[in-house]
């Protein structure tokens, strides 16, 4: 299973930057996780628009959907003759819903559905299962297994809820880490860096990932805090494809 970073910022991106966006493969299956500023971009560097499985979507805050509006013009595009690519988000009353509700003209390229929290979901041989997290907005983290490796992402959460069963032996956890502890104090539905490394201890996962940084948060003294808990700590790096 591979899984390339797309962009690792919130809630903007800096001068070069993107925001939260993950491409996954494996097993013949292409998914991509949240859309951020940017990632549609990014995303044709990594992935064929033909070869898209389908995108899910973890919540329907601005800087996770960003640049999923666009996505329907890109197969409308690229990949016209393709099957209508399935955008799995949450369904909640959140108006900002209708952002990624493809037009008249795009109906036939992109298809709205909503995220199955409860049940799951497999395309092939991968299987997404799915847990609430602490967040202001109605937000789910994921935990894709292709039946030999498991990648684990918790998109938003603050330490309000205990994901570590979740996570369980995850073969790498990509977490949120919003901040380190310095500037970290009026955090709400965001981790720091101790908070994200606790996790992967607590979780036993091989490793971890650190990603969703504010961009004034100084990513090395992120990466040393994880790494004082959690020694198999990294942040993640734009545009770096890791093997899980
Ligand atoms: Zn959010
Ligand atoms: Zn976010």
């Amino acid at each position: 299973m591979l899984v390339t970073v797309l962009g690792r910022y919130s809630p903007y991106a800096p001068v070069g930057g993107a925001g939260p966006g993950f491409v996954v493969q494996t097993g013949g299956v292409t998914l991509m996780l949240d859309g951020g500023q940017g990632t549609v971009a990014r995303l044709q560097m990594q992935v064929r628009t033909a070869d898209l499985t389908a995108v899910l979507v973890s919540h329907l805050h601005p800087d996770h959907i960003a640049d999923l509006h666009s996505l329907q013009y890109l197969i409308a595009d690229q990949a016209p003759g393709r099957d209508p690519l399935p955008v799995y988000a949450p369904d909640v009353a959140n108006p900002d819903r209708h952002w990624l509700e493809p037009t008249t003209f795009c109906a036939r390229f992109m298809r709205l559905l909503p995220l199955p929290v409860d049940e799951g979901i497999s395309f092939g041989p991968v299987r997404v299962t799915f847990a609430r997290t602490d967040h202001p907005e109605p937000c789910w983290a994921m935990r894709i297994c292709d039946g030999s490796r498991t990648l684990v992402y918790t998109a938003d959460t603050g330490a309000g809820v205990d994901l570590a069963p979740f996570a369980r032996s995850a073969d790498l956890l990509i977490a949120e880490s919003t901040f380190v502890a310095a500037n970290g104090q009026n955090r709400k539905g965001h981790m720091t860096a101790g908070e994200a490394a606790d996790l992967a201890r607590r979780a036993g996962v091989r490793r971890l990932l650190l990603t969703h940084f504010m961009p004034s948060t100084p990513i090395a003294d992120a990466e040393a805090e994880a790494r004082a808990v959690f020694p198999a700590s990294e942040a993640a790096a734009e545009m770096r494809t890791y093997r899980v």
